[in-house]
């Protein structure tokens, strides 16, 4: 069997994995990429989205992040992102409060006090934090 890769998910605060995976998967801008141990080395991008991984026992976790960049080596990927949390720490109320809010502001036409950017931005996030917990697919 294949030997394992260390992952760590790293925001500003915060040190969200430090562990050993079989495969991680991540969402680059340029497409989803898969890591194995002994990958060619690389840097790129990240979307908004999640990182899944095979943990050492072979159970699949899922972790949100909010865009950021990966760096891989031959034993290790690096994910630095502004914020990222595991399935279980994801408040479902605080991501569906956000949805709705950015909705209702991407709702709203021609208000030069909306932001429009800022708002997709965070309806996207609360999309994805939903799809990670299970509440929408
Ligand atoms: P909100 O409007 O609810 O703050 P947001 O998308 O603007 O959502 P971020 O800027 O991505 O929030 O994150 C700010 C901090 O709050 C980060 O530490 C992030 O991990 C945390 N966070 C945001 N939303 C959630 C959530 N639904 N569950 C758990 N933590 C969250």
């Amino acid at each position: 069997m294949a030997e394992n890769i260390k992952l760590e998910i790293v925001t500003p605060d915060n040190l969200v994995v430090d562990e050993e995976a079989q495969i991680v998967m991540a969402p680059g801008t340029d497409g989803e990429f898969g890591v194995l141990k002994g990958h060619t080395p690389f840097l790129t991008s990240l979307k908004i989205g999640s990182v899944k991984y095979k943990d050492a026992s072979g159970k699949e976790r899922v972790v949100f992040v909010s865009g950021g960049f990966a760096e891989a080596l031959p034993n290790k990927v690096t994910i630095l992102a502004e914020s990222a949390e595991r399935r279980r720490d994801i408040d479902q109320d605080r991501a569906k409060q956000a949805m709705e809010r950015a909705e209702k502001r991407l709702s709203t036409e021609n208000d030069d006090s909306i932001d429009y950017i800022r708002a997709k931005a965070a309806l996207v996030r609360a999309i994805h934090r939903l799809k990670v917990k299970g509440y929408i697919v």
